[in-house]
């Protein structure tokens, strides 16, 4: 297969904070993920989930499970059933209390019921396939992680799940709205997010074929970006911390580099 540079909501989000979130920013995760991934220390770290990455990934998959079955919504037992399915008594006292409010919750609020499902994913599949876009002379693989996609009115409706005190970010629906349009062309869709665990959901957001252009012109500028610093990284290793800049403070605290980064030392000394 022909290498191609990419595209996704995830590189955006790394290369450049959501409104309101440039304090926790720091450029040098960017770093760690997509330039130094194959280190044994770092590829260790990227395979752990952190705790609110377990959340979110065991509920997405007990999401799945309910809809595995449609007799599993109406059944008493359903949420202890599914809980053994996620083998929820492995985890953490944390995660198993958290996961199993949400189930709870899902089962009482089913927002999928009678909803036409054409996709949903357990979560736990890995990288989604590609979708090829030629941007004039520049061809890359935009690759957009979908929850879960329902018709209504013959509209499509992209949802994405949400756990924990994550905000909702516009450009991760547009990212996904430009990538629908091409796995399902002429067909209108909208996005929204769903926080399993506050039961808050988002208003739709759509978006003509021009913001889409501009979307894809946006992604297609990082890309670019983020291409440019992997080379230069590649040529001066040195350099590590200038391409990627740190941003020491409050965000290391959460962060899953903290123990291969140099610089979290500033905020714990
Ligand atoms: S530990 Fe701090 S400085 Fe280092 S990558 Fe994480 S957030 Fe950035």
């Amino acid at each position: 297969m022909t290498w191609l540079p990419f595209a996704s909501y995830n590189l955006w989000s790394l290369f450049a904070p959501a409104v309101g979130q440039e304090n926790w920013h720091c450029d040098m995760k960017r770093g760690f993920t997509k330039a130094r991934g194959k280190e044994t220390a770092i590829a260790q770290i990227l395979k752990q989930d952190n705790i609110p990455q377990r959340i979110g990934h065991l509920a997405q998959r007990g999401v799945y499970e309910f809809h595995q079955d449609h007799s599993m919504l109406n059944r008493s037992n359903a949420v202890q059933i599914i809980a053994e399915t996620l083998q929820l008594n492995q985890e953490t006292e944390q995660v198993q209390e958290r996961v199993d409010l949400i189930l709870r919750k899902y089962q009482e609020n089913p927002i999928l019921k009678d909803k036409h499902i054409i996709h949903l994913t357990r979560g736990d599949e890995g990288f989604p396939q590609p979708i090829q876009i030629q941007q004039g002379n520049y061809l890359f693989n935009l690759y957009a992680a979908i929850d879960c996609i329902f018709t209504e009115d013959d509209i499509l409706h992209i949802l994405d799940f949400k756990t924990g005190k994550t905000d909702f970010d516009l450009r991760q629906g547009f990212v996904y709205l430009l990538a629908v349009s091409y796995l399902y062309p002429q067909q209108p869709a909208i996005a929204s997010f769903y926080n399993l665990e506050t039961g808050k959901w988002s208003k739709p957001i759509s978006a003509t074929s021009t913001q889409l252009k501009a979307v894809q012109i946006e992604i297609v500028q990082i890309a670019k970006k983020h291409q440019n610093d992997l080379q230069r990284y590649r040529k001066n290793i040195a350099a590590f911390h200038q391409i990627f800049p740190p941003n020491p403070g409050r965000t290391c605290q959460h962060c899953q580099f903290k123990s291969a980064c140099e610089f979290s030392d500033e905020v714990t000394a």
